[in-house]
């Protein structure tokens, strides 16, 4: 039991860490935001809506700079002040913002946004219970190596989540008749307007697998499915 405790302690400490960040959050997101009302960007909403059987997509805007899309663990959906800036400006058109809100209705959907709150309270337990032992074990760089290896780990699980909800979002708009171009395209300009926010985001914001590889992904995606209707 004795040493069980350091690890237990570990797990404890890892998640009363994710229920306060997880409550911070909230009261930020909260604090800082209103209903999206555009016009347009409503329509495309309802039409996403209708094609889930869903009275109604809530989005609210997030008053910050930098762009981003978000789907909070409460599962509500936002889009920063500053992407909806880019696409008020004629940066980004109305069918790609519906692309991004269709992408966090996949995390959502799919159960990411609890999930990768989870993750990062399980990260936390992880990369202490390795600090633990690899620091006993090589002392001076095991601590590093333990950083590394939960790094490595952590990635992997958010480019699988991003690929997740490109799919469901692929589908959604294609039901929707908006189709997948807006999502494609979006991708092309999504390096340049998002190359201000290195280090700005909180952990679960959008991280970003390579665009092109997003992309080869979805046309893989259609061409499944196009070859799924032809059967
Ligand atoms: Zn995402």
């Amino acid at each position: 039991m004795l040493k069980l405790t350091p690890l237990l302690l570990a797990l404890i400490y890892g998640f009363v860490l994710y229920w306060f960040s997880a409550w911070r959050t909230a009261k930020q997101l909260e604090a800082k935001s209103t209903e999206l009302a555009d016009p347009l960007l409503r329509n495309l909403c309802d039409r996403m809506a209708a094609s889930l059987d869903l009275p109604r997509i809530r989005v609210h805007i997030y008053e910050v700079d930098p762009v981003n899309g978000l789907a909070a663990p409460d599962g509500r959906i936002y889009i920063t002040r500053g992407f909806f800036q880019k696409y008020r400006q004629g940066l980004v058109n109305a069918d790609e913002m519906a692309s991004v809100i269709a992408h966090e209705l996949g995390h959502v959907a799919l159960g990411h946004s609890r999930r990768r709150m989870i993750d990062f309270s399980g990260q936390n337990a992880l990369r202490m219970g390795l600090a633990m032992v690899l620091g006993r074990l090589l002392p001076g760089i095991g601590v590093m190596i333990a950083n590394l290896i939960t790094r490595v780990v952590a990635a992997g699980l958010s480019r699988k989540d991003e690929y997740e909800a490109d799919a469901y979002a692929s589908a959604l708009l294609v039901k929707a008749g908006i189709g997948t171009a807006p999502q494609k395209s979006l991708f092309g300009k999504l390096d340049r307007l998002t190359a201000s926010n290195a280090g700005a985001m909180p952990a679960w914001f959008m991280s970003h697998p390579k665009t092109a590889d997003r992309v080869a992904a979805i046309e893989r995606n259609e061409a499944r499915w196009a070859k799924v209707d032809r059967d």
